[in-house]
């Protein structure tokens, strides 16, 4: 009976280390994924602006909110980070996207994404860019916008100070007056196109490796 009580003690004693080890070894060496999103404009400005006081600050910020908790429920970490974050020096994640909304000028609608002119790392940016042009086009049908893609998405700031090995692409979701509709009533849509185009991104970048 008593060397059958040790031998239990000692079984139990084992399972219990092993758990501890287990888990100490998740805690210290297997980092949970991380994912940067920049709400366009937070804590800096209220971008762009329309007449009846709609804000491209808190479309981004919505819609940003919304790409986040997609992104937490299939087992990322996300930073939300504000325009000019301190975090956004050095910051190395699996990726870093940046939302933005277009103008609210009459006349222009769709959607355009761009990565840094400057990258060191352009083949993998320009994965990055092409999986959100497709699964956003997708989520959103709305059109793509290449032609107004300007010289402030290729050489936007935060490119130039994250990690330069963080892979990343800046987004204009869309116009405040023709694409109004979607961007403030849908975030839905507008955030899972984001969602499905960073996560196509990772997998092929899980499968290159
Ligand atoms: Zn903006």
């Amino acid at each position: 009976m008593k060397s059958r009580t040790s031998r239990v003690f000692l079984f139990a004693t084992i399972v219990l280390l092993t758990g501890t080890g287990m888990l100490a070894y998740e805690f210290f060496f297997v980092q949970v994924p991380k994912v940067g999103i920049v709400v366009g404009h937070w804590r800096n400005d209220s971008g762009a602006t329309c007449e009846d006081g709609l804000r491209e600050v808190d479309i981004n910020m919505e819609i940003a909110q919304a790409v986040a908790s997609r992104l937490k429920n299939v087992g990322y970490r996300v930073d939300l980070l504000s325009e000019f974050d301190t975090k956004l020096h050095g910051y190395h994640a699996l990726a870093l996207v940046s939302l933005h909304a277009d103008s609210c000028l009459p006349g222009y609608t769709g959607f355009k994404v761009a990565r840094g002119v400057h990258s060191i790392i352009p083949a993998a940016d320009d994965a990055l860019v092409d999986c959100i042009w497709d699964h956003y086009e997708n989520a959103t049908h709305l059109e793509r916008d290449p032609l107004h893609v300007t010289i402030d998405m290729q050489e936007y700031h935060a490119f130039q100070t994250i990690n330069p090995k963080t892979p990343s692409a800046i987004i204009e979701l869309g116009y405040l007056a023709e694409d109004r509709e979607l961007l403030n009533k849908h975030p839905g849509k507008t955030a899972s196109g984001v969602v499905e185009g960073i996560r196509c991104f990772l997998e092929r970048s899980a499968q290159r490796h």
